[in-house]
């Protein structure tokens, strides 16, 4: 039999990332956050002066991405070639370059297995944009979270507030709303629903009330 796998695939700011923690440590399954891959490819490339926009360039870098994944009390830490680099792959600059990078097909590809090699026993929970339509396809459940854009933007506002930064509420939409248009309108692996995913609209939702619709889901399927 196959180890499971539920994919959480959605736009950025959607509550993925709270999702996918609770569900992790509730199942005691594995974690794989496919979002940070390409933002440590897009520090990789920034690093190496690599040229963004040529595809020929960023395939090696893709390929040979010196990455790990260290947990520590229960944080995980996101290392490259050596380096802590798990602040700064939040940066704003690092968003919107990962979602530049990966619009490449021959880039997505070279991370592939990388990806499908976080599905070990007892279990995968695995988060992304095309989590359940490409990288495992055959995911026992699969749930696209969603929400308004507005709703995504401001409660990126507070949690940037909540770490002390200030913040321009429609300076931070129009970046999302960007980032946003090249996930969705991407010729490969657009972020889209799969066609056998539960879509689940957190826009009026809070998170207590998300996980405990997305694990009943999820138990209901296994
Ligand atoms: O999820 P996160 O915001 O960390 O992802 C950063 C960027 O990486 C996304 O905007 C998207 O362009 C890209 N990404 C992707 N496929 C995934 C996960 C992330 O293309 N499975």
């Amino acid at each position: 039999s196959t180890i499971p796998v539920i994919t959480i695939d959605g736009p950025s700011g959607a509550g993925k990332g709270t999702l996918c923690k609770a569900m992790a440590e509730t199942l005691s399954w594995h974690l794989l956050d496919s979002g940070s891959i390409y933002r440590v490819l897009a520090l990789a490339a920034l690093h190496h002066h690599i040229d963004i926009s040529a595809e020929d360039a960023l395939v090696p870098v893709a390929a040979h991405l010196d990455v790990r994944f260290v947990v520590n009390n229960g944080d995980t830490h996101v290392v490259l070639e050596a380096e802590d680099v798990t602040v700064e792959i939040r940066s704003q600059e690092v968003s919107n370059t990962a979602s530049k990078v990966a619009v490449f097909p021959r880039v997505r590809e070279a991370l592939l297995r990388r990806q499908r090699a976080f599905r070990e026993a007892p279990g995968l929970i695995a988060d992304g944009r095309d989590m359940g339509t490409v990288v495992f396809p055959d995911a026992q459940v699969k749930i696209f979270l969603d929400a308004s854009s507005e709703e995504r933007a401001r409660r990126r506002m507070l949690q940037l507030q909540e770490k002390g930064f200030s913040v321009n509420f429609e300076r931070l939409l129009a970046e999302i709303r960007e980032r946003d248009n090249r996930d969705r309108n991407r010729a490969i692996a657009p972020l889209v629903p799969a066609p056998d995913a539960l879509v689940l609209d957190s826009t009026s939702m809070n998170i207590e009330l998300v996980i405990e619709k997305a694990l009943n889901y999820a138990r209901q399927k296994l």
